[in-house]
């Protein structure tokens, strides 16, 4: 070994030992620093050796800026590995050593190192930026970050305003503040019960401030007296003098992090604290966000007026003011909502260039089957049904969302234009559920209505495909979906499989469609000749939320609800007030009504919700309603299991049906008056109002009844809007507002793009954006410009992540 890299390694041995003091050499390691360097070039004279003594003379200067003994550890850590590099394959013979040299310490698998290594792109993983591990990798792999580009997209949820540096002398206490000032006196000390309390008193000649820390007696070493620091934090009074309790600190000479700026605030997860992650981040965008490549064109930018892209990451973590961050955030989204635009226009080309087949309506057929329902259609139901038949009639193939809060009967509506394929047209429809019980539903209702309604006796044949039937009756169904014979065909997903062919497919219908991603879309259209296709969705869905997730289709309203539906009335308990509500159901019951049970939804993993649904159905039928009949659904039931439940639940068998969130969507069982939600604030607003729908069918007054003991104040405003509004649209306004979309549909199955940064709310923005998007698209529909190589790439990055969700 050469005695240049001997020395430093004695010495990183002594500054261990002594508790990272930054002792070890007089002066400090920093000021070792330019002699060492002199000394190594000497010593390792090739060219390839150079990097890496730059890399030390670097880690050197890094070191005392580190505050904590860990910060410290971890340069100590990089110094040896950097120096063990420098000894690699080096020609010179180790000097004589009178001593062994001590034992290798354990290296962490992937030692920090001050700069990536040159070639290393973005996607590298995070474990080569400095300070770290592998631990830390694994825990910042929680946060969804694994490359250092997932790193720089991990965006602040909020900042926190210390920007503005007060006279200590005008302080009050209860404010959000930021001091400079000089130490004046350190004391620390400790508590009976053994706490370690540094109080530091701060000047700052207009008045003094004591702030005080606990159990963190390394930050003596920081806080010596005369030295300038900065604090922010919240002011408190504590025997007469002004407080300050575990500010966030930093010395004045330092640039501010963590201080006197618009100090970002990071989602974190166990064993990442903020300051680390605060650090870490700077790092890293200091370096990378300069060498991101833009994907916008330059003239693109320039008409919309936007920062470019690495000034708009630098500026979300660290922005230096306001207006600066409402910038960044500007060009984020917009970048966000044009993604999705690009994506969206694409596909509507794709499907308009098609030819479709004009389908002949024949107004008799119409008339004949609205005259014969038990019920006057509402004005809104004509008015989309009117359009519908308009549509169908033109030589492009269809593509409508029909979309109606729950109960609003848009049923009737698609079986409309289901009809006309089939008995104008002697063609076939189908109609795709998300769930089995769902499409079940649906054969019955519809069987029932055409039996009623004596339409096309001989002309028609509905059959129901779905994935729990014998493989003989698959197979008998396959053979007559492809003969023809079959012409109203009603099924999951399990109509998409590529077993499935349509001899004549001219009209196909989707069923809650935000549970269904956009390839199942364009696979079930793919079955026919371009066939006409309506997807219909009980959420309500703002304008700005329609243009983003379906701005490739048409929109129908339906905005009315048929005459004498009730309101359902809802109410929130807290988890003390459960038996209240399980009184509530009894005396419910005993009136010859049913009930719903739903139970809390865990994120996890489903095999988990089956398995609380299970004990909490054994629970209630044991402890609680032992002389009453109960009801389990879930969705690892098999499907003739859940059939002969739903069975017995509509035949009245049943008193009370315990589920999972399957029963979400759509499921009519009139006499049921109650439901009532288990953990109600893990759902989104959209799945609560539509669990809300499974009651209020009937003639009978329904509940709806919340149980939850919600924490955050934003959950507990969530509840209250769910309480009070009982208008889908409103309802749904109110979510975006709250939560953005993400949630608002409840978290898992959403189809939703993955929108980071952007709210729906931010229409300006999507507006411009679906300008720009227009515009690139008018003169580069294929992306094929090389200035829009990036752009394409990322369309294409986006859109197949959304091509997996099922
Ligand atoms: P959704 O829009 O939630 O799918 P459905 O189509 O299931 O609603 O209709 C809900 C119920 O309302 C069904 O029982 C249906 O027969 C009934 N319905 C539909 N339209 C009307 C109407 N105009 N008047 C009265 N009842 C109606
Ligand atoms: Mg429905």
């Amino acid at each position: 070994m050469h005695s240049v890299a001997e020395k430093l390694l004695k010495i990183l041995d002594l500054e261990e030992q002594t508790g990272y003091r930054n002792q070890a050499v007089i002066g400090g390691l920093d000021k070792l620093a330019e002699h060492w360097l002199k000394e190594a070039a000497a010593a390792y004279p090739g060219a390839d050796k150079q990097p890496l003594i730059r890399q030390v003379g670097d880690l050197l200067a890094v070191y005392p800026t580190r505050a904590t003994p860990e910060g410290r550890e971890e340069v100590v850590r990089a110094l040896r590995k950097t120096v063990a590099r420098l000894e690699e394959g080096s020609a010179e013979p180790a000097a004589p050593q009178p001593t062994p040299a001590p034992p290798a310490r354990p290296t962490p698998p992937a030692p920090p190192q001050d700069k990536p290594r040159p070639g290393l792109g973005l996607d590298a993983p995070v474990t080569r930026l400095v300070g770290v591990n592998t631990g830390y990798a694994e825990k910042l792999e929680k946060l969804g970050v694994r490359t250092i580009r997932d790193l720089l997209m991990l965006y602040p949820r909020r900042y926190e305003d210390y920007s503005a540096i007060r006279p200590i002398g005008t302080l009050r206490p209860g404010e959000q503040v930021t001091v400079l000032g000089q130490i004046w006196d350190v004391q620390s000390r400790k508590s009976q019960r053994g706490m370690h309390i540094l109080t530091v008193t701060l000047a700052d000649g207009s008045g003094t401030i004591q702030a005080t820390w606990f159990n963190q007696p390394y930050l003596e070493k920081q806080f010596q007296q005369g030295r300038s620091i900065i604090l922010s934090g919240k002011t408190d009074v504590y025997l007469g003098h002004l407080v300050m309790q575990s500010p966030e600190w930093e010395l004045s000479t330092d640039e501010a992090i963590h201080t006197a700026r618009l100090v970002p605030i990071y989602p974190l997860t166990e064993g990442i604290s903020p300051r680390w992650l605060r650090r870490v981040q700077k790092r890293t965008v200091d370096y990378w966000a300069p060498r991101l490549p833009d994907p916008l064109p330059e003239s693109v930018r320039r008409d919309a007026k936007l920062m470019d892209l690495p000034t708009a990451i630098a500026q979300i973590h660290f922005p230096d003011d306001k207006a600066k961050l409402e910038e960044a955030r500007k060009r984020l989204c917009f970048d966000e909502f044009l993604t999705i635009q690009l994506g969206v226009l694409r596909q509507r080309r794709n499907w308009r260039q098609q030819p479709g087949r004009p389908l002949h309506v024949n107004a008799q057929t119409v008339e004949t089957f609205i005259r014969s329902l038990p019920f006057d259609l509402t004005n809104a139901q004509r008015r989309a049904m009117d359009e519908i038949l308009h549509d169908i009639a033109q030589p492009q193939p269809m593509s409508r969302l029909l979309q109606g809060d729950v109960g609003s009967g848009k049923t009737v509506v698609a079986l409309t234009g289901m009809l006309v394929a089939a008995l104008d047209n002697r063609a076939q429809a189908a109609l795709m559920a998300p769930t089995e019980i769902l499409a079940e539903q649906h054969y019955r209702t519809i069987s029932q209505i055409l039996e009623a309604s004596g339409i096309g006796k001989d002309a028609l044949t509905v059959r129901l495909l779905i994935g729990s039937l014998s493989n003989g009756d698959k197979e008998r169904i396959r053979q007559e979906i492809q003969d023809g014979k079959a012409n109203l065909v009603i099924g999951t997903h399990a109509l998409i499989q590529g077993s499935v062919a349509f001899q004549n497919l001219a009209f196909v219908v989707i069923d809650e469609q935000h549970r269904f991603g956009v390839m199942q879309r364009a696979t079930l259209r793919e079955k026919g000749f371009n066939p006409h296709m309506l997807v219909m969705s009980a959420t309500p869905i703002p304008r700005s939320l329609a243009l983003t997730l379906y701005g490739d289709l048409d929109i129908s309203v339906i905005d009315e609800m048929p005459p004498g539906r009730q309101q359902v009335k809802t109410y929130w308990l807290a988890q003390r007030e459960r038996e209240r509500a399980y009184t509530f159901l009894r005396k419910q019951i005993e009136q010859g009504r049913q009930a719903f049970i739903i139970c809390p939804l865990i994120e996890e993993s489903e095999a988990l919700d089956v398995k609380a649904a299970v004990d909490e159905h054994h629970r209630l039928q044991t402890e609680v309603f032992p002389d009453l009949r109960l009801g389990l659904l879930h969705g690892r039931m098999r499907g003739d299991e859940k059939d002969e439940v739903m069975r017995r639940f509509r035949a009245g068998e049943l008193h009370i049906l315990v589920s999972t969130s399957v029963v979400e969507v759509g499921i009519d069982i009139p006499n049921a008056t109650v439901i009532m939600v288990e953990g109600a604030d893990r759902f989104g607003l959209a799945q609560l109002h539509q669990f809300r729908g499974r009651v209020g069918r009937g003639e009978h007054q329904s509940y709806c009844i919340l149980i939850s003991d919600s924490a955050t104040p934003e959950s507990q405003e969530r509840l209250r809007a769910i309480e009070q509004i009982h208008d889908g649209f409103k309802l749904a306004e109110k979510d975006l507002e709250l939560r953005g979309p993400g949630e608002f549909f409840g978290t898992r199955q959403s189809g939703l793009p993955d929108l980071r940064l952007a709210r729906l709310s931010d229409t300006r923005i999507l507006e411009e954006a679906r300008r720009q998007a227009l515009r690139i698209f008018e003169r580069d529909p294929e992306l094929t410009d090389p200035e829009h190589a990036l752009l394409a790439q990322q369309v294409r990055e986006f859109w197949q992540h959304k091509g997996d969700l099922s």
